[in-house]
C-alpha cells in the first residue's frame, strides 16, 4: 500500500480482515471515511467530525458528551466504531482505535487542516471529556 489514503496499516492482517477496505482523508470539518457496503456493494462515506475524533482519542463515546453520534466498542477487536447503517440496512463498519484517532488528530493539527469552527467545538469538549475520564479514574 503505497498510497497513504488507502486506509490504515493497523487494520492490515488476518485478525481484522475486511477493515482495510476503508479509505480516509482529513478535511476541515472532520475525518472522511469511505468504504463499500458489504451487503449491497454501494460506496458509502461518513464524515467523523473533529469533536468525534477527539472523543475517540480519549476513549470516550461521543454520546457521553451529548453528541448525537452513537458509537460502540468492539471488545474482541478493541476498536470503536460509529453505529451507522447503509440505505440497504446493512451495517457499515468504520473502525477507529483511540491510538489512531490521536494520530489522525495530531497530524491534522500539525497540517493546519482543522477549521476554526471545529477547533472551537473541540475546545468546548475538553472539560466534559476530562470529567468523564476523571470519573473513570483515568488521567486526562
Ligand atoms: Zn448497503
Amino acid at each position: 500500500m503505497s498510497n497513504e489514503s488507502r486506509g490504515f496499516g493497523i487494520f492490515e492482517g488476518d485478525a481484522v480482515a475486511g477493515f482495510d477496505q476503508v479509505e480516509a482523508e482529513s478535511t476541515p470539518d472532520g475525518y472522511k471515511m469511505t468504504r463499500d457496503c458489504e451487503s449491497c456493494g454501494r460506496e458509502q462515506s461518513l464524515l467523523i467530525s473533529w469533536p468525534e475524533v477527539l472523543c475517540v482519542a480519549s476513549s470516550v463515546f461521543p454520546q457521553q458528551v451529548g453528541m448525537q453520534d452513537t458509537w460502540a466498542y468492539h471488545q474482541k477487536l478493541m476498536i470503536m466504531f460509529p453505529q451507522v447503517q447503509c440505505g440497504c440496512q446493512g451495517k457499515l463498519m468504520f473502525p477507529m482505535t483511540p491510538q489512531q484517532a490521536k494520530k489522525i488528530l495530531t497530524d491534522a493539527v500539525n497540517n493546519g487542516q482543522i477549521s476554526a469552527q471545529a477547533n472551537q467545538a473541540m475546545q468546548a469538549l475538553r472539560g466534559p471529556i476530562a470529567q468523564i475520564m476523571q470519573a473513570q479514574g483515568r488521567r486526562s
